[in-house]
């Protein structure tokens, strides 16, 4: 069975940038799992909860209704700092993802690159550090050596992606977004993404302004190659699994 993880920042981040992927590659027969880093307590939009913890326990619950909607198999919240993952300690947030890229094996990693996305969020731009230094060191015998020691396999997932777009947003910070090389269709699943974007309710307000992007993105998710476990030429992929094999 083919394997997908997916690390993001904030709950709704999976709906907002990866929900066409996640969806598309669920129903296709691919496990997919996302791992969020933070959870999204120190949010602007409140959603009537009375402090961080209360906001903290709703948008866990509703990451968790958004991942079942797009099929997502495995989904968990790590709750490191939100709006501080560039003060989280490296070697504590490497390890627990190179721990679960060891157990869950994918074969597809996706993150955000060190630009943050269209948002620019620094937290994204974490996410997506930690990610590639994760992708690369669970693969060596010589990191995080007592999981390798409790019988945890080092596992070198084949190929590393940057969710990307064509387009910048000139509210938010300049950005300089990773090249497009890979354009994913999904068309038959933008339904899916936005509904997966209103499970957030707490962040319903955002709703309107999601559509208007998603719109603007049109029927296509983006992504670039960032490595790949076997030296392979450039090309333009349709497919994140092009190549891929068990
Ligand atoms: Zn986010």
């Amino acid at each position: 069975m083919l394997r997908l993880l997916c690390v993001t920042a904030h709950p709704d981040d999976e709906a907002g940038a990866f929900g066409g992927v996640l969806a598309r590659y669920s129903e296709a027969g691919v496990e997919c799992s996302v791992i969020c880093l933070t959870a999204g307590e120190r949010a602007a939009n409140r959603g009537g909860a009375a402090n961080d913890e209360a906001l903290k326990a709703m948008r866990c619950k509703e990451f968790d209704v958004a991942c079942r909607h797009l099929g997502v198999s495995h989904c968990q919240v790590l709750d490191y700092p939100d709006g501080a993952l560039d003060r989280a300690d490296f070697h504590a947030v490497t390890g627990h993802l190179i721990q679960a890229i060891r157990t869950q094996r994918p074969h597809v990693v996706l993150t955000f690159g060190a630009e943050g996305f269209v948002t620019a969020h620094p937290d994204h731009g974490m996410a997506g550090l930690f990610t590639s230094a994760a992708f690369q060191w669970a693969a060596r015998a010589g990191r995080c050596t007592a999981q390798v020691e409790q019988g945890l396999a080092p596992w070198h997932a084949r190929k590393l992606y940057y969710v990307t777009t064509e387009f910048s947003l000139p509210e938010r910070p300049t950005v300089s977004l990773p090249p497009v090389t890979a354009r994913i269709d999904i068309s038959a699943y933008i339904q899916r993404k936005n509904e997966a974007f209103a499970c957030h309710t707490s962040q319903r307000v955002l709703q309107p302004v999601f559509e208007n992007a998603q719109k603007r993105a049109g029927e296509h998710e983006l992504f670039h190659l960032a490595a790949t476990a076997q030296v392979t030429p450039m090309q333009m992929e349709s497919d994140l699994f092009e190549g891929v094999t068990e």
